[in-house]
């Protein structure tokens, strides 16, 4: 079931102080979709979510679940949490220690005064969908990180929801039980087929897990799409220093021509993706990395290696290495360009040492313009 917001507003009074929380939110999520909001602390996400579920009140706007408006500020029409047939699991799972799991995903069947035989098959229906009909009668508590927050999940299934919103569902988790639960949590949604809101401020699963991403700062959405276009390529500075380790260099734009835009900045005159600014434009220029890789050792002083033989249009970018660490399966390489110091990789079986002039080849396609 899809979702539209529009117009959101709102804000707390903190200390004497007015913070817009939402500052005016105009999104729509499409139905059967993982749908993510992603931001730093504080960007407004959580209260997003308390909104659409009912546990925030805007202070203007109109919130839509399919074609049910259950909240305008307008029309004033307020429609209560539980009668807005959404499903929410939380960073802290909420299970009841005292119950047994069976229990837990029972409850909110037993609430609404479901007799007995249809509780019994929904829960065992639910609880098998997230793979745990084993444990029905072991204690919540006598649970793993990752089997309580599927606890959380079958209790939100069990009452069957048009839409689930999840509030940072997995912070609780260690590093590798979070990645195994994220990509389970992926197979069972889009199994469901069912529309799913998810906070987070990790990237990483914010990528891995999501259909869509909007990203947010100071209560705006800055930007929204598929994990790879706000990676690599997005149209603010913002996100795409958000969603990924980049190097941001100041540029100005000197020429456009068909098939890419030429700028000027500290490590020369490059090609990069063709972006529609007028010529002049201050913008910046962002270079993942992994778009940096010295997979094969360059002579700095051969102009005519191979690889540039090949694509006249590959920028060359010159360097000294300044550090070189390992972190496992690259190496990870600062570069000193003129004044810029450039984050890239080297591939390990590259030999290479701090002190090196080193040659990166960056096809235009890989400089990113984007705009502050
Ligand atoms: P985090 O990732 O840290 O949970 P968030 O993106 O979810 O952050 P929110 O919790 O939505 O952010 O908060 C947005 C802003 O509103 C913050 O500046 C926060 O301090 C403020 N805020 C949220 N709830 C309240 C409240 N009940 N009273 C006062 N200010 C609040």
């Amino acid at each position: 079931m899809e979702i539209q917001l529009s117009g959101l507003v709102k804000s707390y009074q903190s200390e004497g102080r007015t913070v817009r929380a939402l500052d005016g939110i105009d999104l729509h999520i499409p139905a059967n979709q993982i749908f993510t909001l992603l931001g730093p602390s504080g960007c407004g996400k959580t209260t997003l979510l308390r909104c659409i579920v009912g546990l925030e009140t805007p202070d203007e706007g109109e919130i839509r679940i399919g074609d049910q408006i259950v909240w305008s500020h307008s029309k004033r029409i307020s429609v209560p949490p539980e009668k807005r047939g959404l499903g929410m699991v939380f960073q802290t799972y909420a299970i009841w220690p005292h119950m047994s799991v069976f229990d837990n995903v029972a409850y909110p069947l037993q609430v609404r005064g479901t007799d007995r035989a249809t509780t019994r098959n929904k829960v065992r229906q639910a609880l098998q969908f997230v793979q745990l009909e084993n444990l029905e009668n072991r204690p919540a508590t006598r649970l793993s990180g990752g089997q309580q927050q599927r606890v959380a999940l079958a209790r939100a299934l069990v009452a069957e929801p048009k839409v689930i919103l999840f509030d940072e569902p997995l912070s609780n988790l260690d590093a590798k039980l979070r990645e195994e639960t994220r990509k389970i949590l992926r197979r069972f949604l889009i199994e469901l087929g069912i529309t799913a809101v998810y906070v987070t401020h990790d990237r990483v699963e914010a990528l891995a897990l999501s259909d869509s991403i909007a990203v947010l700062n100071g209560g705006r959405i800055i930007e929204r799409g598929a994990p790879q276009k706000i990676y690599f390529n997005a149209d603010h500075r913002f996100v795409a220093d958000f969603i990924g380790r980049a190097n941001l260099i100041a540029a100005t734009v000197l020429q456009q021509d068909p098939g890419f835009t030429t700028v000027q900045c500290a490590l020369g005159t490059l090609r990069c993706q063709k972006r529609d600014f007028a010529v002049g434009a201050e913008v910046t220029l962002c270079i993942r990395p992994e778009f940096l890789l010295l997979s094969q050792q360059a002579d700095a002083q051969e102009t005519n290696s191979p690889a540039v033989a090949q694509d006249h249009t590959d920028n060359i970018i010159e360097g000294r290495i300044e550090s070189l660490d390992f972190v496992g399966e690259v190496y990870e390489a600062e570069v000193r360009v003129a004044d810029q110091l450039l984050l890239a990789r080297v591939d390990p079986t590259v030999q290479v040492s701090q002190g090196d002039t080193v040659r990166f080849l960056l096809a235009p396609e890989h400089g990113l313009l984007v705009m502050d």
